[in-house]
């Protein structure tokens, strides 16, 4: 049986006070029973959460990194660098990096390669617009973008992947996926796993993200393909993190 995973985006939020405030909360709601948890925070604050996370089951993760080892790239952040700060999981292509930085999905997956080569676990977004859902090519979308992935990485690397499906319209919307929808589009994605390699398609972690809270989280992650959440809005307040955290025992 796979056990569940709630990993917070800060996306481009907090501060040094706001986090100094929001960690200690959410450590302090922590308990042994707890799912396993991480949050992923702007670059600038990986040594603040990497201190005050120390000794906590809460992992610190990335909301990025380049696909390069090092060198003439300025701007960007090497999977090396983000080994330094205890990372453990850093998102690739969240549809933020899709649509505002033209990520492509060849893109992507040199992202995880990079992040698996450092020691870290990649988690994999994929997810459709409300355009390509509407146009019924929901399952087309997600799965070019998994199948780039897949192309790129042998069977032991695609085991220690985690994917998140998250759909466009649903992020940040307060516009969520129903149990049905979400765990449609999660089976789909088991079976292309399945397709690529039976050995991994049952061990492989897939979240769902997209306005998960407290009052939707528990029957998403009861639904047999939904094995967690990725979580923006919810995860900046620390007693809506924790309730989810909790929902996911
Ligand atoms: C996200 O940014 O990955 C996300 C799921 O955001 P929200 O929970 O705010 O929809």
């Amino acid at each position: 049986m796979r056990s569940k995973l709630v990993v917070g985006n800060w996306k481009m939020n907090g501060s040094r006070a706001a986090n100094a405030e929001l960690l200690s909360n959410i450590v302090a709601g922590l308990d042994g029973a707890s799912a396993a948890c991480a949050v992923c925070v702007p670059c600038v604050y990986l040594h603040q959460t990497q201190e005050l996370l120390a000794g906590s089951p809460m992992k610190v993760g990335a909301q990025d990194v380049s696909d390069k080892a090092c060198g003439a790239f300025t701007g960007e952040v090497a999977a090396s660098m983000l080994v330094e700060y205890d990372c453990q999981y850093v998102i690739v292509g969240h549809s933020e990096r899709r649509a505002y930085h033209m990520e492509t999905s060849e893109l992507v997956a040199c992202k995880a390669e990079a992040v698996l080569r450092a020691g870290m676990t990649p988690i994999v977004c994929v997810g459709e617009t409300l355009e390509e859902r509407d146009a019924g090519q929901t399952n087309a979308v997600v799965s070019e973008q998994l199948e780039a992935v897949l192309k790129l990485l042998d069977e032991a690397d695609v085991a220690k992947l985690v994917v998140a499906y998250e759909p466009v319209w649903a992020i940040g919307t307060g516009k969520t996926a129903t149990p049905a929808m979400a765990q449609e589009v999660h089976a789909a994605l088991r079976a292309q796993l399945r397709a690529h390699s039976a050995e991994v398609a049952d061990t492989v972690p897939l979240l769902y993200g997209g306005s998960m809270k407290p009052d939707n989280a528990k029957e998403l992650m009861a639904q047999p393909d939904i094995d967690g959440g990725l979580i923006g809005g919810a995860a900046l307040k620390a007693a809506d993190f924790l309730a989810i955290i909790h929902a996911a025992r």
